[in-house]
């Protein structure tokens, strides 16, 4: 029993995000070369030619150099066992992204020291505020050219509205970044390359501020500006307040460089000293302890044909309590039914291995006989409960889909339907029709692209698509109500989504108000649920 709490203590299970490019792959590997889970960085080829980060498999992804579905890392470093959840970078595929959020106890945001706060920091940043988890930033790149770190700083705060308390302080930056002052051990962490840069770990040497040999190694006018900066940071309002850091109201942060791996192991040791293990989850029972004898885990994301060799599809589920065990009955609450977990997987980078135990705070990829939606639970608690479910975005663009050839229908009527149920698409029908002819909305247009793709190369099929002027979407709540009866603009359509849930599509914000001002009582979403 202590095993078993013990196990789930050591657990940190956190996503890391970022606008694209900042960094966040190369980060995520050198994480894993610190764990030891790879003997040598960027050794995996193929992005841009010249490297794909471990956690890329989909051939799209190699295509056009990014990630396009978030793949879990586990790796063992110094007592803690790490969950790293990775997500896509692409703004399109932000949805994707919001789910896997849900999956973790914590965020780190990797800023471009050059570029400070971008678009998608902010979105991703929003998410993480949402559900309140600790945020850790890591702003990397100070061996290019970078931002004031004082500006940097500010700019987080004004932009996010968080508080930040920098743990570590940059020395120099581009070609003169010599390494990170440590204000907690008031030590100087001063790095050096071995090897080539950034395959190995970096050597670093330790001393402290004001000792003379420092003028030395890192040249006078460093050492003099570091000495300003700390006296000016340590006289400044900012403070450390653990409480605040746990509840995401305030961001330790650090400065490093992902390239050349300066910097990540310090931060490596702060945030896993800092974050914290699986928590509680809330449910309509109440909260879940962690630590509860009884295993409950829910389902994030959905994916199918990820291995072309071995069609199938996989169910990813957080464990937010208890044990797992390969081959243990549970109870699927949503289809009310029990199931044997016999299959079960687990990604170390493109590698699967089966796993025969999982704790609180670890993600299992279950082989799914199509029997799962996204924000199931299972359980094996004797009073069963469901954890909140997660939300479905609304798509903003939209287009009819038709296959080219006819005779092909039962491939696009199971690669369509499985695509929605990951949550990659969402689709739309007549009022009580069927699938001859399918609405598909996405949040952002690069998923056409990939349902094109995934239609050709997994199911065989090609697709027609027409581009529709929709852009706006409605569920609607009034259960009792036939949409038919709705008094609307002749451009507003009625259909209703593959759960059966009715919905309008409008052209303009000016259809909905029409529509809300001709139709007493009518009650619109923007979110289904
Ligand atoms: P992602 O899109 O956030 O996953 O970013 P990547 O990790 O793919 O990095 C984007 C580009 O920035 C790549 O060419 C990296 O080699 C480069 N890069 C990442 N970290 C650093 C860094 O610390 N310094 C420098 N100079 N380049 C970096």
């Amino acid at each position: 029993m202590k095993d078993f709490v013990e196990q789930i203590q050591k657990r940190r299970t956190f996503a890391i995000i970022s606008h694209p490019d900042a960094g966040k792959t190369t980060l995520t590997e050198k994480l894993l070369l610190y764990g030891g889970a790879i003997q040598q960085a960027g050794i995996v080829k193929g992005k841009k030619g010249a490297r794909a980060a471990v956690s890329d498999w989909m051939e799209i992804e190699k295509q056009r150099g990014i990630s396009v579905t978030s793949s879990v890392l586990q790796f063992e470093y110094d007592g803690y066992c790490i969950n790293i959840l990775d997500t896509p970078g692409h703004q399109d595929f932000s949805e994707d992204t919001y789910r896997t959020l849900m999956a973790a106890d914590s965020a780190v945001m990797v800023i471009d020291a050059a570029k400070g706060v971008e678009a998608q920091t902010k979105k991703l940043f929003k998410v993480c505020t949402m559900r309140g988890i600790p945020i850790f930033t890591f702003i990397n790149k100070m061996d290019r050219e970078a931002r004031n770190p004082f500006d940097l700083l500010e700019e987080i705060e004004q932009v996010l509205g968080i508080e930040t308390y920098p743990m570590n302080w940059p020395i120099g930056s581009g070609k003169d970044f010599k390494g990170v002052y440590d204000r907690n051990a008031k030590e100087i962490l001063a790095f050096q390359n071995v090897g080539k840069v950034g395959t190995q770990q970096a050597q670093k040497i330790e001393a402290h501020l004001g000792d003379e040999n420092l003028d030395q190694l890192l040249t006078k006018p460093l050492h003099d500006t570091l000495k300003d900066d700390i006296e000016l940071l340590d006289g400044a309002a900012y403070e450390f307040d653990k409480d605040k850091v746990d509840h995401g109201k305030l961001t330790p942060v650090f400065f490093g460089s992902a390239l050349t791996n300066f910097g990540v192991e310090p931060f490596l040791a702060d945030f896993l000293r800092l974050s914290m293990p699986p928590l509680p989850r809330t449910s309509d029972r109440g909260e879940i302890d962690p630590c509860s004898e009884d295993f409950s885990a829910f389902v994030f994301k959905i994916q199918a044909n990820m291995n072309k060799a071995h069609r199938d599809r996989i169910a990813f589920m957080r464990i937010c309590s208890g044990r797992f065990e390969r081959g243990m009955d549970v109870y699927h609450v949503q289809g009310g039914k029990k199931i044997k977990l016999s299959q079960s997987t687990q990604l170390m980078a493109s590698e699967r291995e089966t796993v025969d135990e999982a704790f609180a705070g670890d993600i299992i990829g279950i082989f799914d006989p199509g029997v799962f939606s996204i924000g199931d639970t299972i359980t094996t608690a004797k009073v069963p409960f469901a954890y909140a479910g997660i939300p479905t975005f609304a798509p903003e663009h939209f287009a009819r889909i038709s296959q080219v050839d006819t005779m092909k229908r039962k491939q696009f009527v199971k690669g369509m339907e499985q695509i929605a149920q990951e949550g990659a698409i969402q689709i739309f029908k007549e009022l009580g029709g069927g699938m001859e002819e399918v609405i598909v909305g996405v949040v952002g247009v690069l998923q056409f692209e990939v349902l094109e793709y995934r239609l050709k190369n997994e199911y065989n099929v090609d697709i027609r698509r027409n581009d529709l002027s929709y852009s706006y979407i409605r569920w609607i709540e009034n259960e009792d109500l036939d949409p038919k009866t709705l008094n609307l603009t002749s451009d507003t359509r009625r259909v209703e989504d593959f759960k059966g849930r009715r919905l309008l599509l409008f052209t303009s914000p000016w259809n909905i108000d029409w529509a809300l001002e001709h139709n007493e009582g009518l009650r619109l979403s923007e979110v289904g649920r």
